[in-house]
């Protein structure tokens, strides 16, 4: 079976470890978010995409989610003392190797795909791993950062992991906008992987950030509204709330609330075929299914792979269901 799942980071990486384990023989491709990268210190660093290849090649921090196992800081703590910045994003020893292999492929002239592959083949993810685009994207937020003495402050824009990580999401966010979008493709073998695929998924990542700025590169909608197979998502949210993380934020920075139901209805039923809520939103089954999309409610809480699985299987019978 050819599964194609659209993926951000965390979210996605612990869902892709369920389906390697559920589905050992299938033939996974991964679109994976580069919305979310950033330059820093003459460096491209591609968070999503690093943290599906080091969770499922073995290198991930499992307590944190991102990030390489058994880290150091030298190098930071070294360009801190030259009061080099910025300090508030965590790159590790370890990781900046990542981005300096990157970086210089990069500047090589290989196109993004191409460098991920490579990354790939010393961390065997198991499955085939696509930046959505070659092309520059880079997802900024509308903020108003709070002026002095309580005046009205100013609203600018800043790149989603200032918003993300410096300002842990805490200000509000007008608008999300995937920067350069508009101009971009989609890598090669994403369009001929969505074409020739069985069923695809969309993990529990964030539906704003992660999988809508893969779906903001022209063609790729398109591409999984016609292929004509099943497409099934499971809720990031869970009780009216994220998992973990701010996905409420930018949610409500796009004027959609934060429920299971909503989100579902945010990709609409152009799009999606069925998705999955969590047991303990039961309730929001009966909406989105007036919505037009087939839903069911079960556990969707990513506590270990094989409860992971179990989720898995869930979505998967559900794209035979529809499929039917
Ligand atoms: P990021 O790029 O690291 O933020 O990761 P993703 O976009 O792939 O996933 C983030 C989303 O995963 C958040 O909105 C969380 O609510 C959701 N999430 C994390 N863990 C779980 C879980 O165990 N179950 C469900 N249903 N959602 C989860
Ligand atoms: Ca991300």
């Amino acid at each position: 079976m050819r599964i194609v799942v659209l993926a951000g980071g965390i979210g996605g990486a612990r869902f892709l470890r369920g389906l390697k384990s559920a589905a050992p023989d299938a033939d996974i491709t991964v679109i994976g978010n580069t919305g979310d990268d950033i330059h820093l210190f003459g460096l491209k660093v591609c968070p999503d995409l690093d943290t599906v290849m080091y969770t499922l090649g073995g290198g991930i921090n499992e307590e944190q989610g991102w990030g390489r196992t058994d880290e150091t800081f030298r190098v930071k703590e070294e360009l801190a003392a030259y009061g080099v910045g910025p300090e508030w994003f965590g790159l590790g020893d370890r990781d900046f190797a990542t981005h300096i292999v990157r970086t210089q492929m990069l500047s090589a002239g290989y196109p993004l795909s191409a460098v991920t592959e490579a990354l790939c083949a010393r961390w065997k993810p198991g499955v085939r791993l696509l930046p959505m685009s070659d092309d520059r994207i880079e997802t900024h937020v509308a903020v108003t950062e709070p002026g002095s003495d309580g005046e009205e402050g100013e609203r600018k824009a800043i790149h989603f992991q200032e918003y993300w990580v410096r300002l842990r999401a805490s200000v509000p966010a007008h608008a999300v906008v995937p920067v350069g979008a508009d101009q971009a493709k989609p890598a090669p073998g994403v369009l001929e992987a969505i074409a020739a695929a069985d069923v695809v998924l969309f993990p529990p990542s964030n539906p704003v950030v992660s999988i809508g700025t893969i779906l903001a590169v022209p063609g790729i909608r398109e591409a999984i509204a016609d292929a004509g197979v099943p497409v099934v998502g499971l809720s990031p949210i869970v009780g009216d709330a994220p998992v973990r993380g701010m996905a409420d934020k930018v949610l409500a920075a796009v004027g959609v609330e934060s429920t299971a139901a909503a989100v579902a209805r945010h990709y609409g039923s152009g799009l999606l075929d069925g998705w999955l809520v969590d047991s303990t939103d039961e309730g929001a089954v009966a909406e989105v299914e007036a919505a037009g999309i087939r839903c069911r409610a079960v556990p969707l809480m990513m506590t270990d792979t094989d409860a992971t699985a179990a989720m898995v299987r869930e979505a998967l019978a559900l794209a035979e269901e529809v499929r039917a």
